[in-house]
């Protein structure tokens, strides 16, 4: 998810700025719930290894009082007039906007990431709810010409009612942010299961959903293992819809889950962008892209570019300026304003990074440079590229979601845009190309939900965002966005 909304800080931040809105609580059916001592998950800062707090380990139990209060509470929200959701919702994006340095420090705290790219990311959740306070009042129907006669016939679009959000760790706020807005706006209820590598960010936004007018219940955010109470939502019948973000492999699991109660499912799961370069660039500025696109959020970004063909033309050329932009990256505390990239978010993480970089390389792959852990603290991996990666390699098969480059030369489109499908996975892929020709006929070639031509910015609300394959099913964002979390209903009225 790159956002293209990063900006300098203004202000230098308080150093305990980020404790502001740490709740060590989870917010359920409109409570603040601990727990016994003995059942809180410790949070770490994955730059320092620092327990940064702690929140409750909520089970079975908790998530069906968040079920059963999200329905009872769910007509009501939905009997609202479009415009008093948006209302509510456009506060909410206020107070986030409004307290954004300290949503961000609270997110670099259990992130990672540089503050500069935590307030982007507080900034594009932030554009999510307000978008989607201004689609709530255009949930339009249909009035169908009859092929009866004396009868009126319409279509209106309804909420699909309570549903279940599980997030990822990577993008912790934004993630939550473009789910609830759009299932809130939709007139649904919703049980959130953030990571439990990065709750805070996700308690952050129900405080402030509280303080903006959300009803008891209406956004419930619980913490604990994701797999139990992930698993309690998929089965529960209470709820219509799961919408999730994270690997492939755990998306069909829920899926799987959520056959028995046949619930609709919104997935965004695993990518393996291919970024394709061609002899009619320019050579540096498309290698600085593509170390962007790689790069950013330490590659543990599911449109990291993992997998970069260049023209054979241009090979030397673009491996020398991307070493270059590779080498330019500073790694370090995402406190730091020097900082471009920051650790990784845990040992499996840094460990499959390596396992792509020994396997790569013991299969005949060229290391240009990094491949190595940094001192600055244990989760802190050199930017690395590899040269030369062929198709037996395991990177060019699986997700690294790391800061691993791996660079192969090509000579046909063809041959670009077969190996470039060559993947289960089909979220994004990069075009760079001056022919506009081309960039039509291989945008409309390569199997992908997104395809980006000579950028790397293509993210925000008005875009459907998603993938094709096993990447996923479904739309975030744009207008696309509410029909996850709505349903049609047909009326056939004698006249
Ligand atoms: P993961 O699937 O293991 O975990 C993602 C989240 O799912 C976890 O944080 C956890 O909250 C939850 N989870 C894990 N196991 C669960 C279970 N059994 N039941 C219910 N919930 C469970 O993925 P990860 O390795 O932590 O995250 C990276 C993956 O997420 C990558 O594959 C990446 O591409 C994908 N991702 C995709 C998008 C997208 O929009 N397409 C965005 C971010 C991340």
């Amino acid at each position: 998810m790159r956002n293209g909304m990063t900006q300098p800080l203004e202000t230098t931040l308080a150093p305990d700025d980020w404790t502001e809105l740490r709740y060590e609580q989870a917010y359920c059916a409109g409570n603040w719930l601990g727990s016994r001592p003995n059942e809180r998950i410790d949070i770490q800062n994955p730059s320092t290894g620092e327990v940064i707090g702690s929140v409750p380990c909520l089970g079975i139990e908790e998530a069906r009082d968040a079920i059963i209060a999200a329905r009872a509470a769910q007509p009501a929200w939905q009997g609202l007039l479009p415009r008093q959701r948006g209302d509510v919702l456009m506060r909410w994006h206020d107070l986030l906007m409004r307290h954004r340095r300290q949503l961000a420090a609270l997110m670099t705290k259990e992130q990672g990431k540089p503050l500069a790219d935590a307030i982007g990311e507080i900034e594009y959740g932030a554009s999510f709810i307000r978008w989607f306070a201004e689609e709530a009042s255009r949930l339009y129907g249909e009035v169908i010409p009859s092929h009866l006669s004396a009868r009126r016939l319409f279509v209106q679009r309804e909420a699909l009612g309570v549903v279940g959000l599980i997030t990822p760790w990577n993008f912790p706020s934004a993630m939550l942010a473009r789910k609830a807005a759009a299932a809130l706006a939709a007139g649904c209820s919703a049980v959130a299961v953030p990571s439990v590598l990065t709750p805070f960010s996700a308690l952050a936004l129900a405080a402030l959903g509280e303080k903006a007018g959300l009803p008891p219940g209406i956004f419930s955010v619980l913490t604990g293992n994701p797999a139990v109470l992930g698993g309690e939502l998929c089965r529960n019948d209470g709820v219509r819809g799961i919408s999730f973000t994270g690997s492939t492999e755990v998306g069909r699991l829920l899926m799987a889950q959520c056959a028995p109660s046949i619930k609709r499912l919104s997935l965004e799961l695993g990518g393996h962008a291919p970024f394709i370069v061609f002899s009619d660039v320019d050579v540096e500025s498309a290698a600085k892209a593509a170390a962007e696109a790689k790069y950013q959020t330490g590659g543990q970004d599911c449109l990291a570019a993992n997998r970069i063909f260049v023209h054979r033309s241009i090979y030397q050329g673009f491996l020398d300026a991307f070493v270059r932009a590779a080498k330019s990256i500073r790694v370090g505390d995402g406190f730091d304003q020097a900082t471009d990239m920051g650790p990784l978010i845990n040992r499996q993480t840094l460990a499959k990074s390596e396992a792509h970089v020994a396997d790569a390389v013991g299969k005949g792959a060229r290391l240009l440079t990094g491949g190595r852990r940094l001192p600055q603290g244990e989760l802190f991996y050199e930017p690395t590229v590899l040269a030369d990666v062929t198709s037996e390699m395991k990177i060019m098969h699986e997700e690294t979601f790391g800061p691993v480059a791996a660079i192969t030369a090509f000579d046909e489109e063809a041959e670009v845009l077969a190996a470039a499908n060559n993947t289960e996975y089909g979220l994004v892929a990069y075009v760079f190309t001056s022919d506009l020709s081309r960039s039509h006929r291989v945008s409309d070639a390569l199997e992908y939900g997104m395809v980006a031509v000579n950028t790397v910015k293509l993210t925000g609300a008005p875009i459907p965002f998603g993938g094709i394959k096993q990447s996923g099913i479904g739309r975030e964002g744009s207008r696309y966005g509410l029909d996850e979390f709505t349903t049609l209903k047909y009326v056939c009225t004698a006249v």
